[in-house]
């Protein structure tokens, strides 16, 4: 196989607001993002959401949930 076949996709980071850093392969470099599977409602659901205290005061009212 050549190289270089799709140089703009390669391995970055994506940096959370709250601080999780996930390894990924995008076409962009240094991803930061304000949600991630971390800390989205939807994944966390209602157990890690008690569990994970001020953060999650935090987010609420960031989003006024
Ligand atoms: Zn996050």
């Amino acid at each position: 196989m050549k190289s270089g076949i799709h140089p703009k996709y390669q391995k970055t980071t994506i940096k959370c607001a709250c601080g999780e850093v996930i390894e990924t392969a995008s076409t962009r470099e240094d991803i930061k993002v304000e949600i991630c599977s971390k800390c989205h409602p939807f994944y966390t659901g209602q157990q890690k959401l008690s569990n994970a205290g001020g953060r999650v005061d935090r987010f609420k009212k960031r989003f006024g949930m």
